[in-house]
């Protein structure tokens, strides 16, 4: 299979996907705190909107944590940081 290097600025990144395994993908504006989310402080959703499951108790706080990151930064200096990923599978792999 064939490897594809790609970077990708801090700048050009705005929002995260959280998937689920009913499919069902939550796309979310770093930039904004959701007005749903306001009231509770939180990012990221806690259930699936697809399947009403909660998501791995892991994956929000995680998420919440990269949001609160990825906000100091681009306040900060946005173009200093760029990410550097190596991707061997196609995007219609993930899930
Ligand atoms: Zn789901």
């Amino acid at each position: 299979m064939m490897q594809t290097d790609f970077i990708v600025s801090l700048a050009d990144i705005r929002f995260v996907e959280i998937h689920c395994k009913c499919k069902t993908k939550v796309t979310m504006d770093m930039q904004e705190l959701p007005e749903s989310r306001k009231k509770e402080g939180n990012f990221a959703p806690l259930i699936c909107p697809g399947c009403s499951e909660q998501y791995d108790s892991a994956v929000a706080p995680a998420v919440n944590q990269f949001q609160m990151a990825y906000k100091s930064l681009v306040n900060a200096s946005p173009e200093s940081v760029t990410f550097r990923g190596v991707s061997s599978r196609d995007v219609s792999d993930r899930v």
